[in-house]
């Protein structure tokens, strides 16, 4: 069973290779065109529908914060096609959240990174010192990653894929096709991340059980 999942893993990471390759490819093709520092809101309140009362942020990276429904952007000198989807990729996840769903999953993605994750590792390493006891923790804990893993992939399909789908309604035509295959590489990419964890889990479930 764990030559299958490592087949499976091994399969998954080249995947996974070629994706990031692809995103990279994409991703500088959309950063040929620039866009002014001082115009990179103004555009995407002009495209698309935005509330005014959204609040902008910058930061290190784009990111949704579901918790005071802020949008963080990216802090540069220069801007182009590229930073305007991600904006709007993360407007099209405010947009969504009319039931706090999306808070729901943040919270649960980081009890799983900071809490069960952790304790995984640790429990799977003391079962080769107490086996017993330690067999049980890792079957329960393991269980509760996969939980979490499906429900993060649903999350993928459906959250992210429908922000991309709002980016995707907003942006200039022109480079629609371009816009369209990253947005594709980029939901697969974190697809394919996900799909990895599931296996790690389960290759851990197997050996130890
Ligand atoms: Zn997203």
């Amino acid at each position: 069973m764990d030559i299958i999942i490592c087949c499976f893993y091994i399969m998954t990471s080249l995947y996974l290779e070629n994706v990031i390759i692809k995103m990279r490819k994409y991703r500088n093709l959309l950063t040929r065109d620039k866009i002014n520092k001082e115009d990179i809101i103004q555009i995407v309140y002009k495209t698309g529908s935005v509330r005014k009362d959204v609040k902008f942020q910058k930061g290190k990276f784009y990111a949704y914060n579901a918790l005071n429904k802020e949008i963080r952007y990216e802090e540069k000198e220069i801007y182009s096609n590229y930073d305007l989807f991600c904006l709007n990729h993360e407007i099209g996840h405010l947009q969504d959240d009319n039931s706090n769903r999306i808070f729901f999953f943040s919270i649960m993605k980081g009890i799983e990174r900071m809490v069960f994750l952790p304790l995984y590792i640790l429990s799977i390493a003391l079962t080769f010192l107490y086996s017993s006891i330690f067999q049980v923790i890792v079957l329960i804990i393991g269980i509760v990653l996969l939980i979490f893993a499906f429900f993060q992939l649903y999350f993928i399909c459906k959250y992210e894929k429908s922000a991309s789908v709002y980016a995707l309604s907003v942006i200039n035509k022109i480079d629609i096709d371009i816009y369209e295959k990253f947005s594709d590489v980029c939901l697969k990419q974190q697809f394919l991340m996900e799909l990895l964890e599931v296996q790690i889990v389960l290759f851990w479930l197997i050996i130890v059980g």
